[in-house]
């Protein structure tokens, strides 16, 4: 599915609407350069998934969680990790059984990490346009955004 966007609020709105359908063990695999808007969909996502703390880049800190919505949330930032193997030492399959979401920004540092994903695929079409395909993973096929 293809979706433009004009303005950071819709692309909010667009995780939002994502958020809102998934049923927990989820991973959102982000694809897009630096400002694209990855975080401001994850925002959204947080927002569907009924959290009420607003998401901020989690660059220094590799995974920030939220919790205090309908599932919990992993916000991950790959931007610095050197390989999957770092990934791996922090957690990441104990992240992967404990059904929530997880979101992962730079998720091509991490590929072979990664299975069956969401991908959610952002690219910069100018200033504020942004060309935003979703694609699933086995069973998401209906999301019907
Ligand atoms: P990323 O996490 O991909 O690096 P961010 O979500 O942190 O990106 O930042 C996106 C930036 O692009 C913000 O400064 C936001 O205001 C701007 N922006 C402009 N238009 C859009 C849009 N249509 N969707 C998302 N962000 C947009
Ligand atoms: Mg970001």
């Amino acid at each position: 599915m293809t979706f433009h966007t004009y303005c950071p609020e819709q692309t909010e709105a667009l995780g939002q609407a994502l958020g809102q359908k998934l049923r927990g063990g989820e991973v959102i695999a982000f694809q897009g350069d630096l400002g694209a808007g990855k975080t401001a969909f994850t925002r959204g996502l947080a927002k569907g998934l009924g959290i009420p703390m607003r998401v901020t880049s989690p660059t220094y800190t590799i995974v920030n969680e939220y919790s205090g919505g309908r599932l919990e949330l992993f916000h991950f930032d790959m931007y610095r990790l050197g390989s999957s193997e770092e990934l791996f030492d922090i957690g990441w399959e104990d992240y992967l059984l404990r059904g929530g979401v997880c979101a992962v920004e730079w998720s091509e540092k991490v590929s072979d990490a990664i299975e069956d994903p969401i991908w959610v695929r952002i690219h910069k079409a100018g200033d504020e346009e942004r060309i935003i395909t979703v694609e699933g993973g086995s069973g998401y096929e209906d999301l019907e955004l």
